[in-house]
């Protein structure tokens, strides 16, 4: 981390999240004397670089750590240091920690919109608050024309360090498998059944457990690629561009509002979905589909107590050797066509509804069930962006346009009635009905640059995440993702930006050659 900007360099990455890190780390090992510099307008939180704020140890810092993330107003003065706070939270307007909230612009009158829209501006992005579920997509979720997505969701699993089986020991995980099993896995292909959910973590061996953020993705080659500058607090407002060839950044330094260049073979923009279509768009790069296809994971949740669990024989930790911690025992419940909702399993350690007094549940026999539907895809979701207002950072001004369609009614109602059904395989309600969230509650925007087969209007980007029409100029993020998906979307954002940058790293080589 330096304050020093180099002037020149042969990649410069915009935003410090996963996939903008995904980037540097490639190039690192791929073409380790490109000269890299990635500019992120929030500040370093944690150390190292990018590190999840779960893995600060002391509350007070963790808590600092996540109010430094909610950008330049930060909303309300919460200061709660659980990054689930909120699962439960029947608030439209739901924000965790370490996220912001669109201001305005997030619902236009007669619409659904996305209340829920929400962005972090730290280095290491969202990547730094997290769950970190890194389910592979299935059937209609996949890229249909990506014929190496496997060995490129591969590759995503190794940045991030997933782990399918970190917390298969914990309390009643595996009763809470063998339960889901049992009701849903009849029918399923081997690949699609109940399992763990595979996590962004390392479950050390003294069971200490450090959650993946970008600091992961960066790794150690990059931190020791001499040629790799991470700055912090710099505003990227422009992407320059000439003669159809990406040529550089217009940069902001935040700390004393001082402007400069940074000239660029190869400009990479992986600022999320609401703020790499707003950089485009501000650099006059708008191809028709900008912005447009915006879709979230409409996200039911329900939560139940198991039923007839034994605590001395279920519960491999009676004697209390390995504590449950949140989001220990997480069980994956795959999309497939016929079953298209994407399950994720998670036993609590605190029960989100209020329970009696003296009812205190066995570590791990409350289980919250969050169920997402993938979105009816159509151009006129979409995020706008104003010529003439500006939002808290100077930048264009946002405006959703977001609809529900019929067949969203009917998914998110079949989801509900889903959840339910699994629950009662599972135990006994809290509540006696499942909770809907509202758009946007999901975090998982997808689509706004999204990648198409050919240039024929209704993408922004190719197979490589190279901008149509503007060499050089890469986008990242999850609004790369062109299928609707119900999964977490994480790891295929991941995967993409792991094909965009050996396409650098390719250009480059072929130039020097
Ligand atoms: P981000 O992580 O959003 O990073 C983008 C960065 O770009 C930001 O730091 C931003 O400040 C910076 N930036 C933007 N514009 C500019 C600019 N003009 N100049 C300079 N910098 C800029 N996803 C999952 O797949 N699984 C999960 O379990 C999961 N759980 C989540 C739980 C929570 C509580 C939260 C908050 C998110 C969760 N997500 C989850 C979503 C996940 O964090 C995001 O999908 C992921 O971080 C996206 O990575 P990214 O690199 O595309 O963007």
């Amino acid at each position: 981390m330096t304050r020093h900007i180099p002037a020149d360099v042969d990649v410069a990455i915009v935003g410090s999240g996963p996939t903008g890190a995904a980037y540097a780390r490639i190039l690192s090992e791929e073409c380790p004397t490109a000269r890299i510099a990635l500019f992120e307008v929030g500040p370093l939180i944690s150390d190292p670089p990018g590190t999840h704020v779960k893995n600060i140890a002391n509350a007070d810092e963790r808590a600092r750590a996540q109010r430094l993330s909610e950008g330049p107003s930060p909303l309300g003065d919460d200061t709660s240091t659980n990054t689930m706070d909120g699962y439960a939270d029947a608030a439209p307007r739901l924000v965790r920690p370490g996220t912001f909230l669109l201001r305005d612009g997030y619902q236009q009158p007669g619409e659904d919109g996305l209340p829920g829209a929400a962005m972090s501006a730290n280095v290491g992005g969202m990547g730094a608050h997290w769950t970190g579920a890194c389910p592979r997509p299935g059937d209609s979720e996949r890229i249909s024309y990506l014929n190496n997505l496997d060995d490129l969701l591969a590759e995503a699993e190794r940045l991030l360090a997933v782990d399918a089986h970190a917390f298969d020991d914990a309390p009643f995980a595996s009763e809470v498998r063998k339960r889901l099993a049992d009701a849903l896995d009849n029918g399923r292909d081997p690949t699609r059944r109940v399992a763990s959910m595979p996590l962004a973590v390392v479950r050390h061996d003294d069971g200490r457990v450090t959650w993946s953020g970008s600091d992961v993705v960066f790794g150690d080659v990059t931190r020791a690629n001499p040629n790799f500058t991470l700055v912090s607090d710099a505003l990227v407002t422009r992407v320059l561009h000439a003669n159809g060839r990406a040529a550089g950044l217009l940069i902001k330094d935040m700390a004393d509002g001082t402007e400069l260049t940074v000239s660029a073979r190869q400009v990479v923009v992986a600022g999320d979905s609401l703020r790499t279509p707003q950089l485009l768009w501000a650099s006059n790069i708008r191809p028709a589909a900008l912005g447009r296809y915006l879709n979230d994971q409409p996200q039911t949740v329900y939560a139940v107590r198991l039923r007839d669990v034994d605590s001395e024989a279920d519960n491999p930790d009676v004697d209390g050797d390995t504590a449950i911690v949140a989001h220990s025992g997480v069980n994956w419940v795959p999309f497939t066509d016929d079953e298209p909702f994407h399950g994720q399993v998670m036993q609590l350690d605190a029960s989100p509804v209020p329970l009696a007094d003296d009812d205190i549940p066995t570590p791990g026999t409350i289980v919250g069930l969050g169920w997402f539907c993938a979105k009816d895809v159509q151009a006129s979701d979409r995020v706008e962006f104003s010529d003439t207002d500006v939002d808290d950072y100077g930048m264009p001004a946002m405006s959703i346009h977001y609809r529900l369609t019929d067949n969203d009614h009917a998914s998110i109602a079949a989801a509900r009635a889903a959840v339910v059904r699994v629950g009662a395989a599972l135990g006994e309600a809290l509540d006696p009905e499942p909770l809907t969230f509202g758009p946007g509650a999901s975090l998982h925007y997808q689509g706004t640059v999204r990648m198409g087969e050919t240039n024929d209007g209704t993408s922004v980007c190719s197979p490589t995440s190279e901008v149509w029409d503007i060499d050089g100029l890469y986008v990242a993020g999850n609004g790369v993702i062109p299928t609707p998906t119900a999964c977490n979307p994480t790891l295929t954002a991941v995967a993409l930006a792991v094909a965009g940058a050996r396409d650098i790293a390719t250009h480059i080589l072929v130039e020097r050659n």
